[in-house]
């Protein structure tokens, strides 16, 4: 992909792309595009500088700014940064700072490089008299109303003393998990998508109506002071920061102090780790000389602090080629666009496959199989088609074609009106589906069944030995152990999976035979049932039969439950075949001789007013990691008893999260929240404590 350009091509090539990216926020390549081309530049330059020519990229800071803004000129510059991306750069920075200071180690004030898009605020005797944009440094936009609409801005700072007169700097950017909800409400209700939370914040933040400002989350850190009359400043970068956040000012928690190469080297890696557990997208870290009297000294280029340099993480965001669209069909009969890629290494992964969504979302993007595409991974999503590199056409590309008809079962692919969602409608014949129906009965959170992976399943639907999830209670070690797997490697042959494990799958399969019924509700794969609404209806209805004879108005009576969801149970247990094979899984031995004799435990009744009174009521944990003396289902349900609500994501309304051992990025995104942390040994002695108190 990387053609050779001529200088005055590549001076044109990155000006358009500093044009789409700053003034139109719409970037047409991955930011790493940008940056390669942008060093191959300098590059040049350097070799030679009498090419430098007037208009080039690394003359200029950011671009022009739109007309439609009233513009605002920024009594002191807002700067760009230059930037590094090695080790080898790293050293070359420190003894460049080294031989400045005159010492053998220098105090840095390492900060999270975020990625949004830079603001200054001016505060006038503590009130919030104008906002505006980076613009090309000198001139920004003026966007005062829109910053206002900000929660994390503060419209009046607060504190003993606020300064006369201060000009902060600081990032307005997109928190993920807005991001990631703004675009999936918009994919289904034909909104705006954003490719990257960057766009999301710079698109939402120049919007001529802030009352569309208004609706976007964003939020805010402050970073810098540009100016300040009228109160006395600490003379380090950190002790300003931390006066700016006793001014009311929000500033990132994971700013640190560090010495040397080895702090800084230290800092980078730390916040490496932390980065994809981040609810933010960060794209580097911001190294600057703690000193303020040395940062006056060093001064500055046209164009950078001299005193700074951002330290670039690996992307987040690549280029590669769309080689082809597989269609995927999912539990429910959903076909979901596949698409397949060249293999190309972003967000700390080789990524081979995306998600498209549905067909609205290839339509979205104008995708065609042989595009260049810009795929985006970044933290614990999964990866995204976020673009196409419209100009890398040759002509070749081809038409993505949504099948009429099942890939798998050859059945009709409907899609009902108003629905993003198209569906196979072989739901009793869809190979598919019923692998997927599987997974789902046996997962951890339903009938939580071991040993049953993919390629099991896999041979169990297509050796015709399970037909429905009834059928799992009726293998024996011998249909097991006969089962031959694909090792899915063209250098092996097919194997027998054994007795040993098949024997302890049936041993695995037997344990699941008393359940609780919330268990079995969320088993059953009910559209829109998950394990919340499956509690809640457990709760209601203490037996499988009375739920199953429940009508639409006594199930939207219930919480959590709406008019769609009501709707889907009602048909669910009105379908002849999802009856006959609960039947199958749940009725007497002596009932039936071809019972798979399944126990359902009902949960303990408890009335309104009792359960308001259990410990716990009205808090919601997360659990991480694992833990030691129990399984996570015995976890959440000895929490449940409790009257505590347990979640599977961290939010502000999490209580506290619960963390074993091994923590996933739900425990960073806690400690980022401030929110309280319980490790295993305390959460068990608080366990005991209160299942004595709530006994007596
Ligand atoms: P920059 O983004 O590399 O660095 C300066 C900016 O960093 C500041 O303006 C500020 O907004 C931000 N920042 C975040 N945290 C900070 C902190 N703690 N302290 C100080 N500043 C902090 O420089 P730039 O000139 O704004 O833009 C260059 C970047 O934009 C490159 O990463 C480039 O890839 C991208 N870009 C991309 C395209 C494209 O087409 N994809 C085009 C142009 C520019």
């Amino acid at each position: 992909m990387s053609e050779v350009y001529s200088y005055r091509e590549l001076v044109d090539l990155l000006n358009r792309y500093a044009r789409s990216y700053y003034t139109e926020d719409a970037p047409e390549v991955p930011d790493a595009e940008y940056d390669r081309l942008y060093r191959t530049l300098v590059e040049l330059e350097t070799s030679d500088p009498s090419i430098i020519a007037e208009d080039s990229p690394t003359r200029r800071v950011g671009d022009a700014v739109l007309s439609s803004f009233d513009k605002v000129t920024h009594k002191v510059m807002l700067m760009s940064m230059g930037d590094i991306f090695n080790n080898d750069e790293l050293l070359d920075f420190d003894r460049r700072m080294r031989e400045f200071v005159g010492t053998a180690s220098v105090e840095y004030c390492a900060e999270p490089k975020l990625d949004g898009l830079a603001v200054s605020l001016i505060y006038e005797s503590g009130i919030l008299v104008q906002a505006a944009t980076r613009g090309d440094g000198r001139v920004g936009e003026n966007i005062t109303a829109n910053a206002r609409t900000i929660k994390a801005i503060p419209l009046r700072l607060s504190g003993k003393s606020v300064p006369d007169y201060l000009d902060v700097r600081g990032e307005v950017f997109m928190p993920r998990d807005g991001f990631e909800r703004w675009n999936e409400n918009a994919r289904q209700n034909g909104g705006k998508v954003f490719a990257n939370p960057r766009n999301a914040a710079a698109g939402s933040l120049r919007q001529l109506d802030s009352k569309i400002t208004a609706r976007r989350p964003l939020t805010f850190n402050a970073y810098y002071v540009g100016e300040c009359r009228g109160l006395e400043l600490p003379d380090t970068q950190y002790g300003r920061l931390k006066t700016l956040e006793s001014l009311g000012l929000p500033v990132n928690p994971h700013i640190r102090v560090v010495n040397g190469v080895q702090g800084l080297r230290e800092y980078y890696e730390d916040i490496l780790t932390k980065r994809s557990g981040l609810n933010y997208d960060i794209d580097g870290v911001v190294l600057k000389l703690n000193s303020l009297q040395l940062q006056k000294e060093m001064g500055f280029t046209a164009k950078t602090p001299r005193w700074a340099i951002a330290y670039k993480f690996p992307p987040e965001e690549m280029m590669t080629t769309l080689v082809d669209v597989e269609f995927q069909v999912g539990r429910t009969g959903a076909v979901t666009p596949v698409a397949k890629l060249q293999p190309v290494y972003v967000g700390g992964a080789t990524v081979s496959s995306a998600t498209l969504h549905n067909e609205d979302e290839i339509r979205r993007l104008g995708l065609k199989i042989g595009d260049t595409v810009i795929v985006r991974r970044a933290g614990d999503v999964i990866p995204q088609v976020s673009g196409v590199v419209e100009h890398k056409r040759n002509g070749t590309e081809k038409e993505i074609i949504f099948p009429e008809v099942c890939p798998e079962c050859g059945s009709k692919i409907e899609r009902l009106e108003g629905e993003s969602v198209a569906r196979c409608t072989g739901e009793l014949v869809c190979p598919a589906q019923l692998r997927e129906g599987i997974r789902h009965f046996v997962s951890r959170d339903a009938m939580d069944i071991e040993g049953f992976g993919d390629r099991i399943v896999e041979e169990l639907v297509s050796s015709g030995k399970v037909k429905n999830v009834a059928d799992l209670y009726f293998l024996t070690e011998n249909d097991l152990s006969s089962l031959l797997l694909d090792p899915g490697n063209d250098n092996h042959k097919p194997r027998l999976l054994g007795t040993v494990t098949a024997k302890k799958l049936v041993m695995a399969i037997n344990k699941s035979r008393v359940v609780p019924l919330d268990r079995f509700i969320y088993a059953l794969g009910i559209r829109d049932v998950g394990s919340s609404t499956a509690r809640t209806l457990a709760s209601h209805f203490e037996r499988l039969s009375d739920l199953m004879k429940a009508d639409f108005n006594a199930l939207t009576n219930l919480p959590d439950i709406g008019t769609v969801g009501a709707e889907h149970i009602v048909d669910f247990f009105r379908e002849p075949h999802n009856l006959e094979i609960i039947d199958r899984l749940v009725a007497k031995p002596w009932e039936s001789l071809f019972s798979a004799g399944i126990e359902l435990s009902p949960l303990p009744q408890r009335s309104e007013t009792d359960a308001l009174a259990l410990p716990l009521a009205g808090r919601t944990y997360v659990l991480t990691g694992t833990l030691e003396s129990m399984d996570r289902n015995t976890a959440k349900e000895k929490l449940q008893e409790l009257g505590a609500k347990v979640s599977g994501s961290v939010s502000k309304k999490t209580y506290a999260v619960i963390c074993g051992a091994d923590p996933g990025s739900k425990l960073t995104k806690a400690t980022e929240l401030g929110l309280r942390v319980i490790y295993e040994e305390e959460f068990l002695q608080n366990l005991s404590k209160l299942s004595l108190a709530e006994k007596q």
